[in-house]
């Protein structure tokens, strides 16, 4: 059977879907039944009540993590709209429960315009531990995070921006110190605009790299100050509005020393990849298909060409599941009130620090026995490794300790050793 027929045969099983929920108490006998709700449920209501941080003790909030959808935007769809992209909703709780044993409530909302979800969402605030927003268009994406960030006091995080932005982060730091190439000088040019272009390119500028150094290319060719000006761009793409002239994206691309694709496959040639400079480093990240073959980005020269895709047929997958499961996992243990910028430089930190050191024969053999070892061809973990959970999860909880966004504080060796348990 093909792809899509196992895939359908799959949800259609019974029961349709992929989710159910459990109980986590006794429900065997009357007495387990009115502990469970009334009478005896009264007792914590009333706890909550009169303290309402108990919620974390009493509820399940602090391991409920809302996935939040309009389906404006999801994978490469489209805008499919809310149910047809329930599928895509309750897989990612399936990876939350698999990789971080969080619970989640995927969300499919019939909302229009930024306000609408903006109101829906904060209203659940007292349900969640967290907000994973997925699959919503740009730039409607950017509002609807800003203001849900203002208003609730759980973290809120739109994973189709952040999550490329750290996994790719990580591994542009791995990247650099492979080429010998100073973070602060990187010349990087970027295909695409969107969703996860902006949030790339501004974690990047967290990372160390200047903003100065970045252009940006949109479907008309490179987003200029001119253009700018002109209002021809909306403000999140003048963000990076360069003063270069205006000029497409073999233009821009000659020089640079990183090339990032977030927009539509095999839109880069050879000729394109042997302009830039030295050693280049190419994340490719357009899904199905990259802005260029693995094999043609590899072979367009003689030096080394660091390459990272989406796909995880070849090496260096940048694969959102590095990231979100681990980062709500430390950010809740600890009930931060945010995800925070501190906290995503940490994972991609944690990440390409991870990818520096032996991989277990277990991982190794899991992979089909290639040798993975740090360079070119092993700049990020592979998704399947499980030392991200004890690597990235208390890294992101100290840095939401030490940035103040913690409501809850751990220690660090007492944690990583019940992680590992
Ligand atoms: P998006 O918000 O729709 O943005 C797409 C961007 O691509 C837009 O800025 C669009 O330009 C630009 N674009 C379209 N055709 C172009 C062309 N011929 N030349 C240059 N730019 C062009 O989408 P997104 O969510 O950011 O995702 C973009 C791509 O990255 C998708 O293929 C997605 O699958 C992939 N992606 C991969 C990963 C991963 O590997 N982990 C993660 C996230 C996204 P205009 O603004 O002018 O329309
Ligand atoms: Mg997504």
């Amino acid at each position: 059977m093909g792809l899509d027929e196992d895939a359908l045969d799959y949800h259609s099983q019974d029961p349709p879907g992929k989710i159910e929920i459990a109980t986590t108490k006794p429900t065997n006998t009357q007495r387990d039944l009115s502990l469970a709700y009334s009478p005896g449920v009264a007792a914590p209501c009333r706890n909550i009540r009169d303290n309402p941080s108990d919620v974390f003790k009493y509820t399940a909030k602090g391991n409920l993590v809302a996935v939040v959808s309009d389906g404006s935007a999801t994978l490469g769809l489209g805008d499919i709209g809310p149910e047809a992209c329930k599928p895509v909703m309750e897989g990612k709780g399936v990876l939350f429960k698999r990789f971080a044993d969080i619970d989640v409530f995927d969300l499919e909302l019939d909302a229009d315009d930024p306000d609408a979800m903006v109101g829906a969402v904060s209203a659940m605030e007292p349900t969640f531990g967290g907000i994973n927003l997925e699959d919503i268009k740009a730039p409607e994406c950017f509002e609807v995070e800003r203001r849900l960030r203002e208003q609730m006091d759980v973290p809120v995080f739109h994973d189709d921006q952040h999550g490329t932005a750290i996994i790719s982060g990580a591994a542009l730091l791995n990247a650099a110190e492979i080429a010998g190439k100073d973070l602060a000088e990187l010349d990087i040019v970027f295909s695409g605009a969107g969703a996860s272009a902006i949030a790339t390119a501004r974690f990047y500028v967290s990372l160390g790299v200047d903003r100065e150094n970045v252009t940006m290319c949109d479907s008309s060719g490179i987003i200029t100050d001119a253009r700018a000006e002109a209002d021809e761009v909306n403000e999140f793409k003048r963000e990076f509005a360069s003063d270069r002239p205006e000029g497409d994206l073999a233009d821009a691309i000659a020089g640079a020393d990183v090339f990032v694709g977030l927009s539509v496959g095999g839109i880069v040639d050879q000729e394109m990849v042997r302009s830039m400079a030295e050693n280049p480093i190419i994340f490719a990240m357009a899904n199905p298909d990259p802005e260029i073959a693995y094999e043609d980005a590899k072979h367009a020269r003689d030096d080394t060409v660091i390459m990272a895709t989406g796909r995880s047929d070849y090496p260096n997958q940048v694969n959102n599941v590095l990231g979100f499961p681990f980062i709500f996992r430390g950010a809740l243990d600890v009930r931060a009130t945010e995800i925070n910028e501190e906290m995503k430089v940490a994972a991609a930190r944690a990440l390409a620090s991870l990818a520096r050191q032996d991989v277990p024969d277990a991982v190794v053999k899991a992979y089909g026995d290639e040798p993975l070892q740090f360079g070119p061809e092993y700049i990020i973990p592979k998704p399947l490794d499980p030392r991200v959970l004890f690597e990235v999860t208390p890294a992101v909880a100290e840095a939401a300790m030490e940035s103040g966004s913690a409501r809850a504080s751990l220690d660090l060796d007492d944690y990583v050793e019940k992680l590992e348990a």
